[in-house]
């Protein structure tokens, strides 16, 4: 997968000089709902309309999608709006469905991505078709097992791919449903540079006054695209009710949203880039060569602990500096994640340290 460059081959037959916009209900509750919003949807920057036909609910119960009914419903909206469709596929009778539908791309949801097994299976079923395979991330923040899924449907001569980024679980509380964790996605595109990159947003946020902020992120970072979930009445829809907007509201969005440059050939503006990286550059290597004198530190303190048999983890100490750092960090406008987050891959180094001492 390494040296393709036709992963984006279909993205690029859309030929749009924004970036790709797929909007559409979390799922097909009836043949009105979906050719009502097929229609709102119809004038706006959208190019795909998605709708879930198979909903994935983490608990039994809850609306789980009306089947094979709807992707005629899907079929019909492609018919009369001229909008390319998307579904979720988690099986090989769904890919089968799907297909004979004339579903134009599938998408694999992040509870599918999860299993080897299972994409193995749905990789399978579309040997020698054509389709375009959107993988989201998996509901867990790991980049092998994310980059895993696209390699199965490579290996199998599925060329058209894309990945979703929708957030990652977290059991910690967050002002998100599923955290983002930007970095991943981030690695992600410097590895494969061609692979599109799209975002969806209503699953990171799980309520929608965060979807603009975050759908403005998405284009800072070069995402080549955005997957929004989209309702004519989000508050009385059938799944996932907090994080959807009107057709009217993604339409405003995406007018108000600024796609970046990549680069600039503006004389000034590479000239002050250069002067402030290489302040950065400087600043990272203080921050190193402190880090290392940090460490340094550590080991000494790792020598007397094991002198005097005293265990590596002092929990009232490492609280303390937490502490500490956050009531200093107060007003710097650092965020108090960061400097856990900084905090607690130092205290992991730290400890990894004192264990080495012999
Ligand atoms: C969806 O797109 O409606 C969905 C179920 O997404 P995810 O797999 O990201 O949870
Ligand atoms: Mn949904």
């Amino acid at each position: 997968m390494e040296n393709s460059t036709k992963l984006r081959g279909w993205l690029d037959n859309f030929d749009l000089n924004h970036p790709l916009v797929i909007a559409g209900p979390c799922s097909a509750e009836t043949e009105e709902q979906v050719l009502k919003i097929a229609h709102q949807l119809k004038n706006t920057d959208t190019s795909v309309l998605r709708a879930g036909i198979w909903k994935p609910r983490t608990r039994p119960g809850n609306f789980e999608g009306v089947g094979s009914l709807g992707l005629k419903w899907l079929q019909k909206a492609k018919e009369e709006t001229g909008l390319m469709t998307t579904t979720e596929v988690a099986n090989p009778i769904h890919v089968d469905l799907a297909l004979k539908h004339d579903v134009d791309i599938l998408w694999i949801g992040a509870r599918t991505t999860v299993s080897p097994f299972m994409i193995q299976e749905i990789a399978e079923a579309l040997k020698g078709t054509d389709k375009t395979v959107l993988v989201k991330n998996p509901v867990n923040p790991d980049l092998a097992l994310w980059l895993g899924a696209v390699e199965r449907f490579y290996k199998q001569g599925i060329e058209n791919l894309g990945v979703i980024h929708r957030g990652f679980s977290t059991y910690d509380s967050s002002e998100y449903r599923n955290i983002p964790e930007w970095q991943i996605p981030i690695d992600l595109q410097n590895e494969f540079p061609d692979l599109p990159l799209i975002l969806d947003p209503s699953h990171i946020a799980g309520r929608r006054d965060l979807i603009f902020e975050l759908c403005q992120t998405a284009l800072d970072l070069n995402y080549d695209g955005l997957m929004v979930e989209t309702h004519y009445d989000p508050d009385n829809a059938w799944s996932d009710a907090k994080q959807q907007i009107t057709p009217e509201t993604l339409d405003k969005y995406t007018i108000d949203l600024k796609v970046k440059n990549k680069v600039s050939s503006n004389e000034d503006f590479n000239y002050q880039l250069k002067k402030l990286r290489t302040k950065i550059d400087k600043i990272d290597e203080n921050l190193v060569d402190l880090l290392v004198k940090r460490m340094q530190v550590a080991d000494d303190i790792g020598k007397v602990k094991k002198e005097h048999n005293v265990s590596i983890l002092q929990p009232e100490r490492w609280k303390q500096i937490l502490e500490r750092m956050i009531s200093l960090s107060e007003g710097s406008g650092l965020q108090k994640d960061f400097i856990l987050n900084v905090y607690k891959a130092i205290h992991q180094e730290s400890i990894a340290h004192q264990k080495n001492i012999k």
